[in-house]
């Protein structure tokens, strides 16, 4: 063999493996990117949240059987529908009180986790130092609008993709009507979620409530009834997340709240309520109490501990 084809065979194989080593590095750099997309697709936008509480308010107090209630009933399926939710409404009639629940799904099989918030606003503000106010209702920005807010930002996040690297493989998110109504002649505290619970022909997994999650002074303290292993947990990741002086690892509260008919029905549930909120059941309760950074440390620890497998 002659040297001049030594020379050439050598080249050959040198361009060869150059070949190989420059696709493996765009091999490298694809899936790299992948992961950073993934990244960025996963952040919660308190903002985004923030805006919808700022609408929800727009629409003025949610209370069942307004013009507001049917355009928010409205709005929150719309919106559902467009992030792939598959929004369904089951109505219920209690005590001559028609009952809306709005349900949007994503995924199936188990673990099966209810994500819930209550969208309706109380009548009145009852808790109001001025006596004129007493008689007006609940804007509501943080009992109600807060809730929603997140669950609907979780719903433009959590996708297909997101749900299959979760641990939790059927997400429904809820919005419960006729939460705030207790102690009003013909009424009484969470009226739509008691339907939901009595109505279910499955136990999920777990259920998770969000009221008053949005307070721009945050200090959410655990609350009794609440499951103590998910409950801890969530905490946990919240800690985690740097978020500790937000989430106070103490038990603090005993709250009537969403959580309660599926913790009686034996289904593990957990209140998340931020009850230190001096403006609660009064006319003050209006968006410029809440905080689009508050919105987001919530919203960051649902779905952060959601994709935590
Ligand atoms: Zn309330």
């Amino acid at each position: 063999m002659r040297i001049a084809t030594i020379t050439k065979i050598i080249f050959i194989i040198f361009i060869i493996i150059m070949i190989l080593f420059f696709l493996l590095l765009i091999i490298l750099i694809e899936i790299n990117s992948n992961q950073n997309n993934f990244s960025k697709n996963i952040y919660f936008n308190g903002e985004k949240a923030y805006k919808d509480v700022e609408y929800q308010i727009s629409l003025g107090p949610r209370i069942p059987g307004s013009t507001s209630h049917d355009q928010t009933t409205n709005w929150i399926i719309k919106t559902l529908d467009q992030n792939n939710w598959k929004p369904k409404i089951f109505t219920d009639n209690v005590a001559d009180i028609k009952i809306s629940n709005i349900i949007g799904s994503q995924g199936k099989g188990r673990p099966w986790i209810i994500i819930g918030a209550h969208y309706d606003s109380r009548i009145f503000a009852d808790r109001d130092k001025l006596e004129a106010n007493q008689i007006l209702p609940v804007p509501g920005a943080n009992d109600g609008a807060s809730g929603v807010a997140i669950l609907l930002e979780l719903s433009r996040i959590i996708d297909r993709n997101i749900l299959e690297q979760s641990w939790a493989k059927q997400i429904w998110l809820v919005f419960f009507d006729a939460e705030d109504n207790g102690n009003i002649p013909g009424w009484s505290w969470i009226m739509g979620s008691q339907s939901f619970a009595d109505n279910l022909n499955e136990k999920p997994d777990l259920v998770v409530i969000l009221d008053m999650v949005g307070d721009a002074d945050l200090n959410i303290y655990q609350e009794v009834n609440s499951d103590k292993k998910y409950r801890d947990e969530i905490w946990r990741i919240a800690a985690q997340l740097g978020y500790e002086k937000y989430f106070i690892s103490e038990v603090k509260y005993n709250i009537i709240d969403d959580h309660i008919p599926f913790i009686q029905r034996g289904i593990p549930a957990v209140d998340i309520i931020d009850f230190d909120y001096p403006y609660w059941h009064t006319i003050s309760d209006t968006s410029d109490k809440v905080s689009a950074q508050s919105l987001a440390i919530v919203g960051n620890t649902i779905l952060t501990w959601l994709i935590t497998p």
